[in-house]
């Protein structure tokens, strides 16, 4: 059996890889789980970047501490909303970017600031990429979003994060009115999973 190794402590995050990765002959463990409960600097230029220094600093850790994981396969991600009426803001400073406001209060922010943007200019997408570190193996990267809309009010309680503002045009609600399912089909996230998934079994890594 081997063991994957999450690098991220967001217990919905393992919990969609663990849904994902089911099928598979693994043991998921986060990184606190073999010790590693350092906060890794996320100070990449983009998604790709800021995935990559954090499943390197779970290496590192491995590589120098766990000398019996021979075979590891370390996956993390970094995801967030591009608005492009706000040039891609907030991106990578996704969370930071919310400075002291709730989220609430930040999508509200944004909605007063786009009340008089047209629906054809209020494109945004989720992004996310995600990236694995395996014994003998370069790094893979792989990168996937959802297109959407900056939506004119909040609505739908599911989710996290900006979902009450994400409206996506095909399933006419935003991602916080779909249930869990429905976002892991269509998510950045869920699909960036998937396609990692889909990777590693292609190199037999799975
Ligand atoms: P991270 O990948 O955990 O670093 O996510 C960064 C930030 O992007 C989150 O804290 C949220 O602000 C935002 N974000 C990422 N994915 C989602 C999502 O699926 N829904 C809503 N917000 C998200």
């Amino acid at each position: 059996m081997k063991t994957v190794i999450f690098a991220s402590t967001n217990k919905d995050k393992l919990k969609e890889i663990g849904e994902i990765l089911s099928d598979r002959d693994i043991e998921l463990k986060t990184m606190s789980e073999i010790g590693f409960d350092d906060e890794i600097e996320e100070n990449g230029k983009d998604f790709t970047d800021n995935a990559l220094i954090k499943a390197r600093a779970v290496e590192d850790y491995v590589l120098a501490n766990k000398p019996e994981m021979k075979e590891y396969i370390i996956i993390a991600d970094d995801s967030g909303l591009e608005i492009d009426h706000m040039g891609g803001m907030p991106g990578v400073q996704s969370h930071r970017w919310l400075g002291e406001r709730t989220y609430t209060q930040a999508m509200l922010d944004v909605i007063e600031e786009m009340k008089d943007v047209p629906d054809e200019e209020r494109g945004a997408r989720f992004v996310c990429a995600m990236a694995a570190c395996v014994n003998g193996h370069e790094p893979m990267i792989v990168k996937e979003k959802v297109e959407g809309m900056v939506d004119r009010e909040l609505k739908g309680s599911e989710g996290f994060g900006y979902d009450p503002f994400f409206y996506v045009p095909e399933y006419g609600c935003t991602t916080a009115q779909m249930t869990r399912q429905q976002k892991n089909e269509i998510s950045h996230r869920g699909k960036a999973m998937r396609a990692m998934r889909d990777l590693l079994v292609k190199e037999n890594i799975l």
